[in-house]
């Protein structure tokens, strides 16, 4: 299984969705809102955290970002609070494949 450097993380490519020369974007092992992703730029190490909202996902829609404090701080070196890598690859397919059609 082919890996990739994500900043002091070892990520494996079926958690890559899309990958051009100097970026390439991954699902989170441990999303706050489903759909979560990351965009990371190989230059220097830049990544930026995509949280697709859906009207009502929080009570208060800023919660969002005390959610996240939490939620990243919190078990994030815990493996058995991650996704599997079975989840992941399927969720990295299925955007593969959106990206490809559309
Ligand atoms: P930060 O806390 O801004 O450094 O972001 C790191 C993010 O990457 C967190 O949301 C982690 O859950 C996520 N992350 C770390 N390692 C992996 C991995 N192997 N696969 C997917 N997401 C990861």
């Amino acid at each position: 299984m082919s890996t990739l450097r994500f900043g002091q993380h070892i990520i494996k490519a079926s958690a890559v969705f899309l990958q051009t020369e100097l970026s390439f974007a991954l699902v989170n092992r441990k999303p706050v809102v489903p759909g979560r992703i990351l965009n990371h730029e190989v230059c220097e190490h830049v990544h930026v955290h995509v949280l697709p909202r859906k009207a009502g996902d929080f009570e208060r829609n800023d919660s969002v970002y005390d959610e996240l404090q939490k939620h990243d701080g919190q078990d994030e070196d815990v493996p058995s609070k991650w996704r599997t890598e079975e989840e992941m690859a399927t969720e990295a397919s299925i955007l593969r494949n959106q990206i490809e059609n559309s």
